[in-house]
């Protein structure tokens, strides 16, 4: 099993680690920093130093095991230098709290519930259920969210046993039924005093690195479902 470092610590630039295994295009390492494609989070990029060589990581999986893509194929047993491209993982680490604020938010003022998002480093986008956003819902949306980020509330990720986390987190907040039974303890993401929520994914640890919110655009996903469009200036 490979140790995600970037669960302990999300502004982990660049680690050290050692080749495990090895296929015609990918390395598995001992420890990782690079965040694989999951929970509406892009994979992220970056490259691999060994031996004088340097070789381009163009997507992280999870395959069972961590899967980094490389051009060049290190040897099971190499050491390798591990460094992420920082700018993209960070404007995703910004994206994906504002994410969990603007979730928190909806619920508050609406009662809706979270049932799907995408983040990138330019627009991303959640989608909530039973939504029927006019535009001035929409205005107080973003205006409310934006209240949060002025407040620099602290943003704190911890482990909580399962139980736990389940009294603790509002059902309404994020659907939890798919969590597979095998799941002991729950990773939480906690903006301070206000949201409550589990994610494997990379944050930031403030709500002031997320500058301004502004809500683009909303679109019909049939059903009682509607998705927004957001991006941060
Ligand atoms: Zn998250």
């Amino acid at each position: 099993m490979t140790e995600l470092l970037h669960m302990k610590d999300c502004y982990l630039k660049e680690f050290n680690a050692n080749v495990i295994r090895t296929g015609d295009d990918f390395v598995v390492l001992d420890r990782t920093a690079f965040y694989p494609e999951g929970g509406g989070q892009e994979s992220d990029t970056g490259y691999l130093e060994f031996n004088g060589q340097k070789s381009v990581v163009t997507k992280v999986e999870k395959k069972g095991d961590v899967v980094h893509r490389v051009e060049k194929v290190p040897s099971v047993g190499t050491e390798v230098k591990g460094y992420i491209d920082w700018d993209k993982r960070y404007a995703r680490m910004r994206m994906h709290t504002a994410q969990h604020l603007v979730s928190w938010v909806a619920m508050k003022l609406f009662g809706l519930t979270t049932v799907g998002n995408q983040i990138h480093g330019d627009k991303s986008r959640i989608d909530f259920y039973p939504a029927h956003f006019s535009e001035e819902d929409l205005k107080k949306l973003e205006e409310e969210s934006n209240n949060f980020t002025d407040k620099g509330l602290e943003v704190r990720i911890y482990e909580l046993p399962r139980e736990e986390a389940l009294k603790k987190v509002d059902q309404k907040r994020c659907d939890l039924s798919r969590l597979p039974s095998s799941v002991k303890k729950l990773r939480i993401v906690e903006i301070n005093g206000i949201d409550l929520c589990p994610c494997a994914g990379t944050h930031v640890k403030n709500l002031k690195e997320l500058g301004k919110i502004r809500i683009l655009e909303k679109i019909n996903k049939g059903k009682n479902k509607q998705r927004i469009v957001y991006e941060l200036i």
